[in-house]
């Protein structure tokens, strides 16, 4: 049975999905154009329609056609699944607990919403340029500094001080007051309040936003009361489209320019969002309520890994900051990252402990950079854009690290003078210098809080390592591949779990095994023997994870999803390790409430492929499986090497072929160290 992903491969041709974004022309066998993913003026993004594939030779990124609708539209796999399904016509089916019926008829409902919406934008937008009632507002646009051409671009609108003028429109325009309410543009009214029966408009007297999902389509509207009106800011009430905690402002006019400054400017209000695009900071974004949710982290991190919190100044701005760099931190991906244990370490308590050379330390570091707006005091963004552009863009240009930020806040009403103080400093200051996982950076603050309480930097140290070492991650220690881990695994080579691991040409050698898989496979257009046998390790390395998701540890050093070559493989493997490392409870829950049903097949798959070899014991587990990993590093290191000695030899230009040179020897490097490390393992 081929899978929903592959019938969605064989339809929609790499090379033409691609080409619609980037202008692509032939080099050989392949396509090459201007990379959509980073700032360049000669072409270094390949298509490569045999395999396929894509891959940038500058950034390095790469991948497969759902890899390119993920990265460049910015989803999630489930959503870039979606969208595909859509396009290739191939009916999918969305694991959310409803029937197709249902299904049908949501979506009837919610585009029915949508055109609703549609009405109403462009009411209220007419509304705002030509309506008489609309004159104070027009004044009020124009002393907030909003250009006549931004209101235009973000639809701006009024809803008049009436009762039903919009509710009224609507039903002439054939909808019933049923969907008014659900669309939440108007509220039914209390018998005996006003009048009786009937609805009223929800927005009254308020300059209207209206905001928009990733796909630029209306899904609800937020309204600015003039005047003194309360609430000051009123967003649509939730509805089957509008979902307040997950949308952002701004977004889907944002999305480039977050990709190209490769950081997210998130400021509080509608109008700061409005005005920082209007004097070209189009990085920024708003959220909406006050609140940045793991919702909004969500979308974002796929787009860039920068935030830049803009919130105002005030005291809830400070605590909205905290909450946002909390939510942030906890929401993007976590890396575990080996850090070799200095001999320090190795001393613990007075007692030596005796650790093998290339022993190291697991440590948890989140993947993004976290940063805070400096603006001067008092002072909320749009009034900084407007008055003082050039401290704006420095203020963009360069946030304060979110150390630093943590420095001055946390550090607040201390008396540094005071041995109180100073105590509490560190002890405030230790935890956030710990979460610095570059060492020179570290250092570096070490020395600063060391300065800033004058204590001795070398004390200050010590506390830290043994904080760290009290963390949970720190007491981790895993052999590394290399100089260490032989020592444990054994040098009599009697036990390895799959064979042939250390054969220079494993690929070659694990054909046997594959064979009858291998014989399904090959019926797959496309597939060349190599793939088909690489997919075999890669279904056997997720069935493994599936069985004993702890393993993540061992294999995460080793690759990334990006050396995965099947799509299902590739995403199982992406949500099972940044579960793993976010919570590794949760990964308690079956895994069909975390994984896409379309991918419930590849894990039957996996699991069958760990079943229908002899039961291993835990180390034999974590063997079997860094073998896996090595082998699936190796053949991805390979095909990158096939691509840059063709690539290399299309290219012309010598800068470009001396870039070209350097990676692959790295890439031979890498296949060096991997070869020998394999050689002494089995
Ligand atoms: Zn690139």
């Amino acid at each position: 049975m081929t899978s929903i992903i592959e019938t969605i491969k064989a339809k929609i041709d790499v090379v033409e999905e691609i080409g619609l974004v980037v202008a692509l022309q032939k080099s050989g066998k392949a396509f090459k154009g201007l990379c959509p993913f980073h700032n360049e003026r000669t072409p270094s993004f390949y298509v490569f329609p045999e395999s396929q594939t894509w891959r940038c030779f500058g950034c390095n990124e790469g991948g497969d056609l759902f890899s390119f609708v993920q990265a460049q539209q910015g989803l999630e796999f489930r959503d870039a699944l979606m969208y595909l399904a859509e396009k290739a016509g191939v009916p999918v089916e969305d694991n959310s607990g409803r029937s197709p019926e249902e299904e049908r008829e949501t979506s009837a409902v919610k585009e029915r919403l949508r055109k609703l919406n549609g009405d109403a934008l462009l009411w209220f937008h007419q509304m705002l340029l030509r309506s008489k009632d609309a004159a104070e507002v027009r004044t009020y646009v124009q002393n907030r500094g909003i250009s006549s051409e931004t209101v235009v671009a973000f639809s701006l609108g009024y809803a008049p001080d009436r009762w039903d003028a919009l509710s009224s429109y609507l039903v002439g325009l054939g909808y019933t007051e049923h969907e008014l309410v659900q669309a939440g543009l108007s509220r039914r009214r209390d018998e005996g309040v006003v009048g009786s029966g009937g609805v009223y408009d929800y927005f009254r007297h308020r300059l209207i936003f209206p905001i928009r999902d990733t796909r630029s389509r209306v899904i609800g509207f937020g309204g600015r009361a003039l005047g003194d009106g309360q609430p000051k800011y009123l967003n649509s009430p939730q509805t089957p489209l509008f979902e307040k905690n997950s949308v952002l402002y701004a977004l889907d006019m944002a999305r480039d320019a977050i990709k190209q400054a490769k950081q997210v400017v998130i400021v509080e209000g509608y109008v700061d969002a409005v005005i920082a695009h209007q004097f070209g900071t189009k990085q920024t974004v708003a959220c909406i309520g006050s609140a940045i949710t793991e919702k909004h982290i969500q979308q974002l991190k796929k787009l860039t890994k920068q935030v830049t919190l803009a919130l105002d100044p005030d005291a809830a701005g400070a605590t909205a900051t905290e909450h946002g760099i909390q939510e942030a931190l906890k929401t993007f991906d976590r890396t575990i990252v080996p850090v070799p244990i200095g001999s320090a370490v190795a001393v613990n308590n007075g007692r030596k402990r005796h650790e093998p050379r290339g022993i190291i330390r697991l440590e948890e570091q989140v993947d993004a950079e976290i940063n805070v707006l400096q603006l001067p005091a008092g002072q909320d963004p749009d009034e900084v854009i407007m008055h003082t552009p050039a401290v704006w863009s420095y203020a963009v240009a360069h946030p304060l690290p979110l150390v630093d930020y943590y420095f001055t806040v946390k550090t607040a009403g201390l008396n540094l003078r005071e041995p109180n103080g100073k105590t509490e400093a560190a002890k405030r200051l230790l935890p956030v210098i710990g979460m610095i996982s570059d060492r020179i950076k570290r250092d570096a603050y070490l020395r600063k809080l060391a300065t800033m309480i004058s204590m001795d930097e070398r004390l200050l140290h010590n506390e830290l390592q043994h904080m760290l070492r009290g963390q949970k991650t720190s007491s981790v220690v895993a052999a590394f591949s290399g100089s260490a881990g032989q020592e444990r695994g054994g040098r009599d080579g009697k036990e390895p779990a799959l064979a042939d691991a250390g054969s220079p040409d494993w690929i070659g050698n694990a054909e046997g095994e594959a064979e009858d898989l291998h014989r399904k496979q090959s019926q797959v257009q496309g597939l060349d023997k190599r793939k088909a046998v690489k997919l075999q390790w890669e279904d056997y390395l997720i069935g493994l994870l599936v069985q004993n998701p702890g393993l993540c540890l061992h294999v995460c050093g080793i690759i990334n999803h990006g050396d995965f070559a099947g799509t299902d493989t590739r995403e199982l493997y992406h949500i099972l390790n940044s579960v793993y490392q976010r919570d590794s409870t949760s990964l308690h829950e079956p895994l069909e409430q975390l994984v896409p049903s379309a991918l419930l097949t590849t894990v039957a798959r996996a699991r069958k492929s760990v079943e229908s070899r002899s039961p291993l014991d835990g180390a034999g587990q974590i063997k079997a499986a860094v073998q896996c990993a090595t082998r699936l590093k190796r053949s991805w290191l390979l095909q990158l090497n096939t691509e840059l000695q063709y690539v290399l030899r299309e290219t012309k230009d010598a800068a470009v072929q001396q870039h070209l040179r350097l990676q692959l020897l790295e890439v031979h490097q890498k296949l060096r160290t991997i070869d020998s490390a394999t050689h002494l393992q089995g």
